[in-house]
């Protein structure tokens, strides 16, 4: 078995210890005789899954008892659609653009009410998270929403936004779990999980239960209302149970790991390894400004597509996959998810060195 330092910015890294697991129960789950993937969404054993998984998931992000969690499909990029769908009562929104998925929300929501761009970070490439400590805010809005770490970018609100008092609703695809959240900052949270928790195919809503609502735009889909999820635990139709399952396991990684702050020391760590070696190399340089870093993507460049062709292929071939940037962007990044272990960012930057050695 030759496993690989995987970059990958999702679906992404998955802990080995929950691999593994997931290989000793595929057969017979705690000795139910078949594996999660075949047993009834409606039975005991899976009941206690996905019961469990929200508790561990509750237990690690604190999440306070007026909030319901709720387990849906569709992506991150569904609930594009779905938060102004449920939302908008007034039919206004303010969105904080910050990069391509940030403005995908906001196209979205214009397809249902008034969505307003009321800052962005567009002029320079996204490199940067604006000054959002005094912005226009709507006097109607019934939400304002951000992405929380851009992972196209690799920026990062360090600072939440000034709302003025209105809702902000927020997409950590590829930042939950990095580090503690104050859940009751937000109105809601929601996350694809397959950048920092799970296999794709699983959507994770943290919601406060007096935005779910009854009174949503009469052209929301069943499946797609909140009170729909809510009101039936996340069982109203068959839930992507595996995904489920295996995200259950992260969490009691996490957990194991020491929760969130430990994560976020682990994730420090992780990072500093990699930016100070970009600051101090004269081929590597990072593209964002330092402020406003993620801990978790990391793109660079080298200012030459030929020397970065080069160096994604033979890093591809000593081991260290997926570091290829985003399409939009061009040059590398690297992707440091919690499962990313340290000694994959250490064994990375002496590739690096000898990279820069080599071809100097
Ligand atoms: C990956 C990603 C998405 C898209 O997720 P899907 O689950 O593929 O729809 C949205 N937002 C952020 C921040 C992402 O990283």
């Amino acid at each position: 078995m030759a496993r690989v330092f995987n970059f990958s910015a999702g679906p992404s890294v998955l802990p080995e210890v929950v691999l593994k697991q997931c290989a000793e129960d595929m057969m017979d789950y705690k000795g139910s005789g078949m594996s999660v993937m075949e047993m009834s969404h409606r039975s005991k054993v899976y009941d206690n899954i996905i019961k469990e998984a929200e508790q561990d998931l509750r237990d690690l992000l604190e999440i306070p008892d007026n909030y319901k969690v709720l387990f849906l499909q569709g992506g991150a990029s569904q609930q594009f659609a779905a938060v102004p769908l449920n939302l908008m009562k007034n039919g206004v929104a303010d969105y904080i653009i910050t990069g391509q998925w940030a403005k995908k929300a906001y196209e979205e929501a214009q397809k249902y009410g008034k969505a307003n761009a009321i800052a962005s970070s567009a002029d320079k490439t996204f490199s940067y998270i604006p000054d959002c400590s005094d912005l226009p805010i709507s006097e109607d809005a019934d939400y304002v929403h951000i992405c929380h770490n851009n992972t196209i970018y690799g920026t990062t609100f360090k600072e939440l936004p000034n709302t003025k008092g209105k809702i902000l609703v927020a997409d950590m695809s590829s930042d939950i779990l990095s580090q503690p959240v104050n859940v009751s900052d937000y109105g809601m949270i929601y996350f694809g999980v397959q950048k920092n928790v799970g296999p794709a195919g699983v959507v994770i809503a943290i919601i406060r239960e007096d935005l779910i609502r009854d009174d949503v735009n009469p052209a929301t889909p069943t499946m797609l209302k909140y009170k729909t999820q809510a009101d039936n635990d996340s069982l109203y139709n068959t839930p992507p149970c595996y995904g489920i399952y295996v995200c259950g396991l992260v969490f009691k990684w996490v957990k194991e790991m020491g929760g969130l702050a430990a994560m976020k020391v682990h994730n420090e760590k992780k990072a500093a390894i990699l930016y100070d070696f970009l600051d101090s190399s004269k081929m590597f340089k990072g593209t964002v400004e330092k402020k406003d870093r993620s801990l978790m993507n990391v793109p660079f460049v080298t200012g030459n597509d030929e020397l970065d062709a080069k160096f994604v292929k033979e890093a591809t071939a000593a081991g260290f996959v997926n570091l290829k940037g985003h399409r939009s962007v061009g040059g590398m990044r690297a992707s440091i998810y919690n499962a990313m272990p340290i000694e994959g960012v250490e064994k990375l930057v002496q590739f690096m060195k000898d990279f820069e050695a080599a071809n100097a």
